[in-house]
This record gives structure tokens, sequence and C-alpha cells, in this order.
């Protein structure tokens, strides 16, 4: 038997750093919401009781370290689970982004072995699974727009964002998470306003979520890595409505509301980033098949 997930990645509209708790993670407000590009997960029955990765992109752990793989053991072990599975993931979203591709597999690995070994766990349960694997999982095993708080697992949903495209570049760079925050330093940065931003969304004001787009790790991201700051601007110049880094960089994205200004941008950034993509904000929660 074999069983096919959509993996969709997720932008933050905002993401703000509280501070950092005495077990070493930080606390944060985040906004996010999914967008229509995603990874393909296929989950096959397989003999023995292995757990077995198998990508084409070479930057995709196929062992232990992978985050998909993580999410089959700790359900396997939890539930008894005596099958194998082989996990091919067919990989969309750029890694190390800031766009949560990694978290993304995981909670779509989550849902569809739910459904290919019958365990019958609701949403809920599926999400505070993910939650022991990475800060991102719960949210992505919901999709849709929400606000995330605590170390990104305490999760409130949110209205979809009105509807816009959205504008990816990312430079040839990967940037790793754990350095961003690292070097986050608190007593300098000024913070987005999260309640705005939710206020936006329950306004469906295009205009107000526009202008409330915030995210205080730019302050690490880019100063380490100048071209991001290079592609905001261009993406500004090129007739972006409001542009933001995603999560921990290096990926920009930027909000057009009118098809004919989308060509231009996309065209114009094609020049001097590594990968362009414009897509649309997914903003309705994913459905447990
Ligand atoms: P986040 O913003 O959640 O930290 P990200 O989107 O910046 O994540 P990912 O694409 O998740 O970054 O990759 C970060 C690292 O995670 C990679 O360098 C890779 O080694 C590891 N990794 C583990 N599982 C996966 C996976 N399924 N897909 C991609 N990378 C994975």
């Amino acid at each position: 038997m074999k069983v096919l997930v959509k993996a969709p990645a997720k932008i933050n509209l905002s993401l703000d750093v509280l501070h950092k708790r005495p077990d070493g993670f930080h606390e944060v407000e985040m906004v996010m919401t999914t967008i229509d590009l995603a990874d393909r997960i296929e989950l096959s029955e397989i003999k023995g009781n292995q757990i077995m990765i198998e990508s084409q992109n070479r930057f995709v752990p196929d062992d232990q370290r992978n985050l998909a793989y993580q999410a089959a053991k700790l359900l396997k072990d939890r539930f008894d689970v005596h099958t194998g599975v082989s996990i091919s993931i067919d990989k969309t979203i750029p890694v190390a982004a800031g766009l949560a591709g990694g978290s993304s597999d995981a909670a779509a690995t989550l849902r569809g072995l739910n459904k290919l070994w019958g365990l019958g766990l609701s949403i809920d349960q599926l999400a505070e699974i993910g939650s022991e694997i990475g800060s991102d999982v719960s949210f992505c095993v919901y999709g849709g727009t929400a606000l995330a708080k605590g170390r990104g697992e305490k999760i409130t949903h949110l209205p979809a964002p009105p509807n816009c495209w959205v504008i990816l570049a990312k430079p040839s760079i990967g940037v790793s998470t754990a350095d961003v925050y690292r070097n986050l330093n608190l007593s300098n940065v000024s913070h987005p306003d999260t309640q705005a931003m939710m206020d936006g969304l329950r306004n469906r004001s295009y205009k107000e979520v526009c202008g409330e787009l915030g995210n205080v790790l730019e302050s690490v991201t880019l100063k380490m890595h100048p071209e991001v700051a290079h592609i905001k601007d261009q993406m500004v110049r090129f007739g972006a409505d409001a542009v933001l880094m995603s999560g921990s960089g290096p990926t920009v994205f930027g909000l057009v509301h009118h098809d004919s200004r989308l060509q231009r941008i996309y065209n114009g950034l094609r020049g001097f980033c590594d990968q362009v993509f414009a897509v649309r904000m997914l903003g309705e929660r994913l459905p447990l098949d």
C-alpha cells in the first residue's frame, strides 16, 4: 500500500523573539502561513522493519538526521508498529532556506503514516507529537495561517491572508537557523507588532498585512549576508507591495496584488537569484484524510 502526501512550505508574516528561556530555547511569536510550494512525500510499505529515506536532492540527509525519518521513528516506537516503510521525498522547497521544508516533510510523514498504519490519531494529537521533532512541525501538521508561540508549538489558528501572489527569491546560500539565533542581540532590535498583524488578518486587510510584515531575525541575517538586503531592495524596486525575509532566511518573499506586476518582478529577479518562485498562499488548514 502507498500514501502520497503534500508538504507545503511556510512563510513568516511576522517573527518576533521575546527572550531566551532557561531551557535554551527562545520564546517566540510568529505569524505563519502555508504557501503553494510543496514537497511530495510518497510512503510505501516495504518488507522488514526498516525506515528507508530516498531523495534525489543531495542536500537532503538519507538517515536518522532527516526529520521525516524522525517522524516515522517516533510513531513506530510509540504505537508499536512492526512494518517497514520507504519515504520518498520529491523536493521542491529549497533546503535551509527559512521555508520549513524539513519540518513540513516531517509533518506530512506524520499525517501520511497515520493513514498508512491506520493509527486513527486526531490532527491535534499529530501536532503534539510533531512538537517533539522540531519547533515548526506542529504548525506544519495543521497548515493554514496561525500564531505560533512558546518555542513555536503553541498554535492559535487565524483567518487566511487576503488573496495575493507571493514571489520568493532565494540566493545561493544556506543559512543555519541555530547560527542566526546564536548571533541575535535582543537589546538592539526593533520588534514587529504581532497583535497588529493579527488584527490585519482578522480585518482581511491586505494593506494592514503589508504594513505589519516584520522579522526580528533580519537584524542578524542581513548583516551576515548583504545579498539578502539587496534582494529585498530589488523586489521593492521591481514593484512588490511589501517584502520580508522568511524565518532565519535567506529566502526573501514579496507580496503582490496585481497580476500585471508579477511578470516584471519575476523576470527582474531571475537575473541574479538562484531560485525564484511565484505562488499563491494556501491560507486554509490542510484536511486530514
Ligand atoms: P527552519 O526554518 O525550520 O529551521 P529551514 O527551512 O531553514 O528550516 P530546512 O530546509 O528544513 O531548513 O533544512 C535545514 C537542515 O535540516 C538541512 O540542512 C538538512 O540537513 C536538515 N534536514 C533534515 N530533514 C530534512 C528534510 N526532510 N528536508 C530538508 N532538509 C532536512
